[in-house]
């Protein structure tokens, strides 16, 4: 017999902190926190295999699932010496989801279950207090009715908002307990006129109903949505945790708070979070009061820490932020609740945290000895540190402040004002940067808060739902900037008697929560401190050497500042766009003789050889490869009439033939066509004049700085091993010129690109005329899927949406294919020339998930943009951990 109900806290704990598969994150943790002694409320998890078979069998649970369950619940009702539909002392529970990882917010929770019009008196006799149990009753009603029975939440909100005004009260705090049995009678009818049937009133039923919605969460649109962006499996499924009911909302001795056992947003190791009485945890997420802080430290003038209002519970709590950390040796995320001055805690779990906060956790672990150093390297999400990377406000910079907010996700923003998820969405598909501007967000706005640059809410704390999520996605976010007025309906927003509109520019610093009109001008970041100690410690372990992609000086500096230990690719035709340039390139592709080219590439020669020499300079003696010439020619044409007319000029001709000239070198399929050493091979005095550049260049540098650079010169588009002969015999013979023509040489190597199916397959007749291999995967998966990268965005989101493929193929390397094609060629390569150089240098180069595959198939480096040369350098210090058998999922 399958057991697919586990309990725990009830007499017995049947699960354990590694059954998260089964489990789900928060139904492990309770169990484990039940195991070792916490106070947690009894109840059970059904497994995450039965949201599986739910789904595999059209939306039916398996035979013995009832049995389970009522046994489970049997437990529970001993445990608090209450019944499920008792009318003296009924139980409540709780229902709510749980993943294998936290999806916050994403799917559905019903609290006060077991509640009907018999059980309410129950309640409000054994609490005491009848206004309390109406209110329970109330909101049973609200959130059964919203997320199982699929009523619209503002048809209850009208509901209470009628009461009030007949009431003439303000808050709902007025409202007496006939006002909430008011409330809960037009609840009833409107369900009724709603659904067609009254609100079920027998607890078993309520109880399977919202067990069915919470499974049927799993595939909501915002549960898929955020499963796409973070990379979750939809086989997962979801577990579903029923528990015990306690109350943070019975009179001023209760309270219900989150808290972390560090600041997520710094990492200091202080605790932090935000409670609030007499308050259920829903009113803490939905951000409509005003939490208060926990300790007296972080408390400002005015404001009622925890530590002074309920000094025991404070205390307890204090004992379980050790216990917890010592335990599970990270930092956590605590939800709890107190009734009656009794703490419980309801969940933790590992807490979500600014890239920043997770670097100095798990530095700081690591020097406390929570942890070793392996575990601190492996414990820091690579894709992450791309947040630290980028600029924070210039502390100079002039600035004209708007309003100021909670400093809820750090990192500074600029961009247009959008009013809603969707406009960020579009407005950033079209390469804008854009600030959302929301009263509060929803899960639905995920989507538009990833696309946009910042976050601007003018309701919510710390906890609520931007902050939270703003932080897990590394977006700057200011949140509950209550100064600021928002008009959704006229696009504006006003503060201190400013306007701004839709599509005016803002500033955020998520460090201050200080909102900006207008850019402000930002700084580079410091990387030294724990981030430089975090670097060291992947250096140590990481086997990959990760060099970058880089053509101008500042990139190359950029790379080097970031530790790149060489230049991987070094696209040469991105220096053939500069305006003093582009002239002589277009008289070269335009001229219709060798003879006119050459005298335009004997413009071009200072140049390239200027270039070079910065390059090798910037690197000082690092490996540079330098990728000979490789788009099609027709990409440098000359466009309007007066740049047409130009080029005529330059080369004495007409502009009739210069048209001519032009159609002729359009093509249909440009990336398919005359490109790459096809080029070279047609028009060889182009690589030859590149290739003296380079020497040239080269033998300069080392006679200036006694440093000889080594160059790396790569023939792109190598699809037969003679074309890479014939390409490698002009560049040898062009080295030779040189060196005999200055008497000096340099040590260099011709290797070439693999991006090609034909190449990968044939590589071993390609290594025998190569030194060295770069895996170009940018072009191995535009040819290995056959799909053109510039138009592969009309369906490839829909491919990844839908899950035909797991992800962007351009991204993500697709190890079963492409990926199965770059291991043919590295053994195939390494077989006749065992010391042949491999890297790869396609965007894959700086993908954590890519940089894992190279170091599997044992590719001696990654080339990467500069920005990513960090994250490069984590992914293979946890590449090389992993490849030593150490499990990423501690
Ligand atoms: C590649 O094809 O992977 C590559 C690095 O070259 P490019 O992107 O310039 O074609
Ligand atoms: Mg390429």
């Amino acid at each position: 017999m399958t057991k697919w109900v586990y309990s725990f806290g009830a007499g017995r704990n049947e699960g354990r902190a590694e059954m998260r598969d089964l489990l789900g994150g928060k139904g492990a943790n309770l169990a484990e926190m039940a195991s070792i002694g916490l106070p947690v409320p009894p109840g059970f998890t059904i497994t995450t295999e039965v949201c599986t078979y739910y789904y595999a069998h059209e939306r039916q649970y398996p035979a013995d699932l009832r049995d389970q369950v009522a046994e489970a619940l049997r437990r529970v009702e001993e445990a608090v010496g209450a019944r499920f539909g008792d009318t003296h002392r009924p139980l409540l529970v709780s229902v709510r989801s749980g993943a294998r990882v936290s999806m916050p917010g994403m799917m559905d929770t019903v609290l006060n279950l077991g509640l009907n019009d018999a059980t309410v008196d129950g309640l409000a006799a054994a609490s005491g207090d009848a206004r309390f149990a109406w209110d329970s009753y109330r909101r049973f009603i609200q959130m059964y009715g919203g997320v199982v029975l699929g009523v619209d939440h503002h048809r209850f909100e009208e509901i209470i908002e009628h009461v009030k005004l007949d009431r003439g009260v303000i808050e709902d705090t007025e409202l007496t307990a006939q006002d909430w049995h008011r409330v809960v009678d037009g609840y009833k009818e409107m369900v009724r006129e709603a659904i067609g049937r009254p609100f079920p009133q027998d607890p078993e039923e309520q109880l399977w109903g919202a067990i069915g919605a919470v499974f049927g969460s799993w595939m909501n649109q915002r549960a898929i949505t955020y499963r796409r962006l973070h990379d979750i499996p939809s086989e997962w499924g979801t577990a579903v945790n029923v528990q015990a009911m306690v109350f943070g909302n019975m009179g001023e001795d209760c309270a219900t708070g989150v808290c972390f056992t560090r600041d997520p947003s710094t990492g200091e190791n202080v605790f932090y979070g935000e409670y609030l009485v007499n308050a259920q945890g829903e009113d803490v997420v939905a951000g409509i009061r005003t939490p208060q802080p926990m300790s007296k430290a972080r408390a400002k003038p005015g404001e009622r820490p925890m530590e002074e209002v309920m000094p025991q519970a404070y205390a307890e709590l204090c004992r379980v932020r050790e216990v917890l950390e010592r335990h599970y040796r990270d930092m956590q995320d605590i939800e709890f609740t107190v009734q009656r001055n009794r703490l419980y805690v309801l969940q933790t779990r590992n807490g979500k945290r600014t890239a920043a906060a997770s670097l100095k956790i798990a530095v700081d672990m690591a020097r406390e000895g929570l942890i070793d150093e392996a575990e601190a390297v492996r414990r820091v999400n690579p894709g992450a540190l791309d947040q630290l990377l980028h600029p924070t406000l210039d502390p100079k910079a002039p600035r004209k402040l708007l309003s100021k907010g909670l400093p809820a996700s750090p990192g500074a923003a600029c961009g247009a004002v959008v009013f809603s998820a969707d406009e960020a969405e579009l407005r950033a598909a079209k390469g804008e940067s854009v600030i959302l501007v929301r009263i509060e967000t929803s899960p639905e706005d995920i989507h538009g808060m990833h696309a946009a640059k910042g976050i601007l809410t003018t309701r919510g704390g710390m906890t609520s739902h931007a902050a939270v999520v703003a932080r897990g996605m590394g977006r700057p976010c200011v949140a509950g900037a209550g100064g600021i007025t928002v008009d959704y309906a006229s696009q504006q927003l006003m503060a201190g008697g400013q306007v701004v509109r839709a599509g005016e520019t803002i500033t955020l610093d998520g460090g201050t929560g200080e909102v900006f009109v207008g850019s402000v001008a930002m700084i580079e970041p410091n990387m030294s401190g724990d981030f430089a100690t975090l670097m060291e410690w992947a250096d140590k372990v990481r086997r990959l050497r990760v060099r970058a992609n880089a053509e101008t000086p500042l990139d190359a500096e950029t790379a080097r500042k970031f530790g790149a230990e060489g230049i991987g690719l070094c696209r040469t035709e991105h220096m053939f766009f500069d305006p003093e340039r582009i002239g002589a390139v277009r008289q070269m592709i335009m001229a219709e003789t060798e003879r006119g080219r050459r005298d335009a590439l004997s413009r071009l020669l200072p140049f390239q050889r200027q270039d070079f020499a910065e390059l090798f300079r910037i690197m000082a003696g690092l490996p540079v490869t330098i990728r000979l010439l490789d788009p099609p020619l027709h990409e440098f044409l000359p466009h309007s009439a007066a740049e047409i007319a130009e080029v005529a000029e330059s080369l004495g001709a007409d502009v009739a033939a210069m048209q001519r000239r032009a159609a002729e070198l359009a093509e249909a399929n440009p990336m398919l066509g005359h490109r790459g050493c096809r080029l070279g091979i047609t028009y060889p005095e182009i690589y030859e004049m590149q290739a003296r550049a380079i020497f040239e260049a080269a033998v300069e540098v080392a006679r200036e700085t006694r440093k000889a650079p080594v160059p790396e010169i790569m023939i792109p588009l190598v699809a037969t091993r003679r074309e890479l002969e014939i390409t490698r015999a002009m560049v040898d013979r062009v080295a030779q010129e040189v060196f005999a023509e200055t008497g000096y040489h340099v040590e260099y190597y011709v290797g070439t690109m693999i991006e090609l199916p034909r190449a990968a397959l044939t590589a071993d007749r390609i290594a025998e005329a190569g030194d060295f291999f770069s895996f170009g995967t940018n072009d191995l998966t535009q040819t290995t899927f056959g799909l053109s990268r510039d138009d592969a965005g009309k369906f490839l989101p829909h491919y990844v949406e839908k899950g035909i493929l797991p992800k962007d193929p351009f991204v993500s390397i697709d190890v079963e294919g492409v990926g199965a094609l770059v291991r043919i060629a590295a053994e195939k390569g390494r077989a006749v020339k065992p010391e042949l150089k491999l890297g790869i240098c396609g965007e894959h180069g700086g993908d954590p998930a890519s940089i894992q595959f190279c170091e599997e198939i044992g590719l001696d480096y990654v080339s990467c943009s500069p920005y990513r040369v960090p994250v490069a350098r984590l992914a293979a210090a946890q590449a090389a951990l992993q490849g030593g058998g150490v499990d990423r999922t501690a």
